[in-house]
């Protein structure tokens, strides 16, 4: 099934093609071709070797973790792998780039096609899963930085990032919905988190989009695009396309014609302004870089990359899926790998599959929630949530004093085991004491008793109600459950 998201113009409605270019940074400690930190935040120019300034003479030297996190990332797409790739120069000036040209690759990357699947979500209007082509993933550097507002009439030039390795993740234009490119953004910075290619990092700007946007009547040839460089959230590529795509919609309608170009996207305002005429591939003067052999990788090297995966998005949710999670629960506990980590070691520790994804879906995300932190520094550790978890299912405690215990938990980091000894706050089965209590409410509530007898079943939660608070909620609501039937009759 399609999506059904069109724009609505004047001549009729109008389907919206959406590609986008994902430049990811690569997590190494040193650049594609130098030995230089890749730390974020750094003094300007701290960073830098003689190779990043583009010093006459020095020589590129590929980094092979680079490599190896780009081969391991197409994989985790299940891309074509290329045995044999090359790096190409492609020729521009700009005063953030010493070397007057990028070393990038064109005709041969190092990875081919693969591609993505976005689960389907009816509320954002993605009606099924839906696999988006990876046209390529290539290995590139990245440029330095300028600065224009350290000084009233000069820029500076900050080279920290000049050499730094990036990937360009090219998609199919397999996408017609802001909603649609949303997921695809979503799912791949997930997928390079769980690899640990990229931190995923957007305000950082260790993965930015290129966001191409045409538009056509349905069944129409694709339209011109245009390409909106360096949109850097999830929100803002979806609100680009949404504009853009509206713009692209009047202008035609209005007899004009949708020019390829370069756009930038202003925040602030909430739109694109043209930047340039977008430049062809021959503009650039492409060639293979006399500097650098080409790579060719070998079993050994390809074969230590896909053993070094470890269990990825889709993988995991089957799985979750199979031992009985919700879909909800699923996706919620997949996307970050973080959380996935630290649930698989809750579900090690031996809880049980549901229970446990209810309870830190609700209970611990909504605690972490409360103290703003990462469950990657949750106080309380998988083991000591496995233990309370597992005084639940045995009957130990009840659901409303495992509340309160592990707020006790959170205040003290003690096993939630201590806490129940030592506050007593063990469940009771002890039926004499249960049935005491019943008795007394019943007494006290003799109108509702009357009004129960007469058919208003509804009142049986309120008598369970009232004998648990009796009971300081500690009475077994099973047994509760049992005497109060036995005594209404
Ligand atoms: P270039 O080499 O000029 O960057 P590509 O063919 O590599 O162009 O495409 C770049 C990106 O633009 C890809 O992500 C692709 O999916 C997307 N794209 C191509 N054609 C269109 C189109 N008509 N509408 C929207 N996106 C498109
Ligand atoms: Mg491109």
């Amino acid at each position: 099934m399609m999506s059904d998201y069109r724009i609505k113009g004047e001549t009729g409605e109008w389907e919206v093609v959406i590609g986008l270019e994902v430049h990811a940074q690569i997590t190494t400690n040193a650049k594609l071709f130098s030995g230089a930190a890749t730390a974020f935040g750094a003094e300007p120019n701290t960073q830098v070797s003689l190779v990043d300034a583009a010093m006459p003479g020095m020589l590129p030297v590929p980094n092979r973790e680079c490599i190896r996190q780009a081969v391991r990332t197409g994989m985790a797409i299940e891309a074509q792998i290329n045995r044999w790739s090359r790096f190409d120069r492609k020729n521009y000036f700009y005063a953030d780039l010493p070397q007057g040209y990028q070393i990038s690759q064109l005709y041969h990357p190092l990875v081919g096609e693969g591609s993505l699947t976005i689960a389907a979500d009816e509320k954002a209007g993605i009606p099924a899963d839906k696999a988006i082509g990876v046209e390529r993933i290539h290995v590139e550097q990245d440029a330095g930085k300028l600065m224009h507002d350290q000084h009233p009439t000069m820029s500076y030039v900050d080279l920290n990032r000049s050499g730094v390795a990036l990937m360009e993740i090219v998609s199919r234009p397999d996408m017609r919905s802001p909603a649609e490119a949303g997921a695809y953004v979503r799912k791949l910075r997930s997928i390079l988190r769980y690899v640990g290619s990229c931190d995923g990092n957007m305000e950082e700007g260790s993965m930015r989009a290129d966001v191409n946007v045409s538009v056509r009547k349905p069944g129409d040839e694709f339209g011109t695009r245009t390409e909106t460089k360096n949109v850097n959230s999830v929100r803002f590529v979806m609100a680009v396309i949404e504009g853009e795509a509206k713009r692209q919609v009047a202008l035609i309608e209005s007899g004009g014609t949708v020019v390829q170009e370069t756009r930038l996207y202003d925040p602030d305002r909430n739109e694109t302004r043209s930047m340039r005429s977008k430049e062809d591939a021959h503009d650039y003067r492409y060639f293979p870089d006399p500097d650098l052999l080409p790579l060719e990788l070998d079993d050994a090297f390809l074969e230590e990359c896909r053993d070094s995966l470890p269990e990825l998005p889709d993988a995991k949710r089957a799985r979750y899926l199979a031992a009985g999670i919700s879909a909800y629960n699923a996706d919620v506990l997949t996307a970050e790998v973080e959380a996935a980590r630290w649930f698989d070691a809750l579900l090690e520790a031996g809880a049980k599959p549901a229970a446990a994804a209810n309870w830190v879906t609700s209970e611990l995300f909504g605690a972490l929630n409360r103290m703003g932190r990462d469950i990657s520094d949750s106080p309380v550790s998988p083991e000591h949530a496995a233990e309370l978890l597992g005084l639940v299912a045995d009957g130990t405690i009840s659901g409303t004093i495992a509340k309160q215990v592990f707020e006790k938990m959170l205040e003290s980091g003690d096993a939630a085991s201590v806490i129940v000894e030592r506050d007593g706050l063990k469940q009771t089965s002890d039926t004499g004491a249960i049935e005491a209590e019943i008795a007394k409410i019943l007494t006290a509530n003799a109108d509702k008793v009357e009004q129960y007898k007469g058919g208003k079943e509804a009142l049986f939660g309120f008598f369970v109600g009232q004998t648990m608070k009796a009971m300081q909620g500690k009475a077994n609501p099973q047994v509760v459950n049992e005497l109060l039937k036995k005594a209404l009759g």
